[in-house]
């Protein structure tokens, strides 16, 4: 750092005080930390009655700044990453769900799996939390500070077509590369054509080409891929290597959480299950197709 003695204003040391304190005001706008400028006053009126050191002074004020920039960062990704809703994963009711270990949850939230770009892939049927599963553990990931996206599968599927027509295409599917993790919802409950099997599938080798994690979520059992992938057992076969090659599969059996919920308060009484057991998936890494 310079001599700062050299540019020190003369005059009596109250007035080079009051100085200083204009120019601190002015520097901590210049320097862009507007939280630490607009707090200056108060965090120094209570420096003075707390007798706090001037180091301590400084880092509380950088701090609440750094706190603030964290906080906007996360406000701007979750609002980025369009989730349908955000829940947390503390919110999960494990106890409701017996086939999901909980301690393989805790260690996803670790957020390892994003560095050893591992997909998570979460199968089942309707309504047993595969969706609240996805988002909860990207909602950490955006809590992180990264980029996250949250896109049903025909949802990406029709975008990306549309994009071919403006002749777009390049620039979606590298958007589609940015976030640190790309949540695909609902793979399989609307069978794709041709061209939308194909652009879920350029999307899924692009992310896998640059170690980019995924979490997925499907209502299918790998067996029954070759359907969703307009019945091209190739294509779904292909998807799948790529997909579970590094990955972590999570097979959730069970009723739904909503029909549990309304059966427990007696409102379907004696209605039937609609929630069939999925089918076993396959192995990860050995994709089988019908
Ligand atoms: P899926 O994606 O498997 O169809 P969702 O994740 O959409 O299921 O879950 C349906 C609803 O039930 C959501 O509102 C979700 O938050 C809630 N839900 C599901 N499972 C649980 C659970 N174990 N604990 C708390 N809420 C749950
Ligand atoms: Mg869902």
């Amino acid at each position: 750092m310079s001599d700062l003695r050299a540019d020190a204003p003369q005059g009596a040391p109250l007035d080079s005080s009051l100085v200083y304190q204009e120019r601190a005001v002015d520097a901590l706008g210049e320097l862009g930390l507007k939280v630490a400028r607009e707090h200056l006053d108060a965090v120094a009126q209570r420096a003075a009655a707390e007798h706090w050191s001037y180091t301590h002074f400084l880092g509380y004020l950088l701090d609440g700044e750094l706190r603030e920039r964290n906080r906007k960062r996360v406000e701007l990704s979750l609002q980025f990453a369009k989730f349908p809703f955000i829940k947390r994963l503390i919110d999960f009711d494990f106890s409701a769900q017996p086939s999901i270990d909980k301690r393989l949850i805790e260690e996803l939230m670790t957020a390892r799996y994003l560095s050893e770009g591992r997909n998570i892939i979460f199968l089942g049927p309707p309504g047993v939390g595969k969706t609240m599963l996805a988002i909860g553990l990207a909602v950490l990931v955006a809590e992180l500070g990264h980029r996250v996206y949250f896109t049903s599968a025909l949802d990406m599927a029709i975008k990306l077509s549309k994009a071919i027509e403006r002749n777009q295409l390049h620039r979606q599917l590298n958007a589609l590369m940015q976030p640190k993790v790309l949540v695909i919802d609902e793979v399989g409950y609307l069978q794709l054509d041709r061209l939308q099997a194909s652009l879920l599938f350029q999307v899924i080798c692009n992310r896998y080409e640059r170690g980019q994690a995924i979490i997925l979520t499907s209502n299918k059992a790998f067996g029954e891929w070759g359907q969703i992938f307009a019945d091209d057992s190739i294509m779904a076969s292909a998807v799948l290597d790529r997909l579970l090659h590094r990955s972590t599969v999570i097979n959730i059996r069970g009723e739904s959480y909503r029909l549990k919920e309304k059966r427990q308060s007696g409102s379907t009484a004696g209605l039937p299950s609609l929630s069939p057991e999925p089918k076993p998936p396959t192995p990860t890494g050995a994709p089988k197709l019908n």
